[in-house]
């Protein structure tokens, strides 16, 4: 199996990109903020839930998202693959994954990690928020704290992929096509060394 960690700041491009990599590799989706998203919007008691935390551009806490995330892989058992968009989050979230994918013979074969420099972000957040009405990319303040825990929070996940040799950077500037060849080519090579 290829499981893909896309990896990156909010605004850096993983839900484009995901879009692009599923169509040509074949492989699930698994976007943990769409799954709230949909959630939020179908009123589940997950929705709510996961609300109070997005809406000040807090992480959901990682009981809840590992267990989402864990019953939608099993809700796609004939996968030939996947990309984790978003997920995992925290280290906690990164040793779930593993053991969870573990458990099904399966490991994440590597984290592609998007760099884009914060003033990028700020403005492609700022320009998703207004054509797509997202409450959380349309406040500048809560975009500012949505880059803090990325930093203080996230960007350590990184480390448990590199020592894992499993870390890839992707410069996330060039151009939407530029930035999708750079991630075939990194993902060409670790297709060659998934074995299971
Ligand atoms: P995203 O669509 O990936 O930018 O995620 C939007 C929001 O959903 C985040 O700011 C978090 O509040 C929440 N979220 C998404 N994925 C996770 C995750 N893996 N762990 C915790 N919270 C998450």
């Amino acid at each position: 199996m290829l499981n893909i960690v896309l990896f990156g700041p909010p605004g850096a491009g993983k839900g484009t990109q995901a879009e692009k990599l599923i169509a040509k590799y074949n492989l699930c989706h698994l976007s943990t903020g769409d799954i709230f998203r949909a959630n939020i919007k179908g009123e589940t008691e997950l929705g709510k839930l996961a609300k109070s935390y997005m809406d000040k551009g807090e992480l959901v806490p990682d009981s809840v998202t590992i267990a989402m995330l864990e019953s939608e892989v099993n809700k796609n058992p004939t996968a030939q693959g996947f990309i984790f968009d978003g997920f995992p989050r925290t280290t906690p979230q990164a040793e779930a994954l593993a053991a969870f994918l573990n458990s099904k013979a399966t490991d994440v074969s590597v984290m592609l990690a998007l760099d884009v420099e914060e003033q990028e972000l700020i403005n492609r957040l700022l320009l998703r928020g207004k054509n797509s009405g997202r409450a959380d990319d349309s406040d500048e303040s809560i975009i500012a704290n949505r880059i803090k825990v990325y930093n203080e929070q996230t960007a350590v996940v990184a480390d448990f992929y590199a020592a894992q040799g499993k870390f890839e950077k992707i410069v996330g500037k060039g151009g939407i096509e530029a930035v999708f060849d750079k991630l075939c080519k990194a993902i060409d090579k670790y297709k060659q060394v998934t074995s299971n």
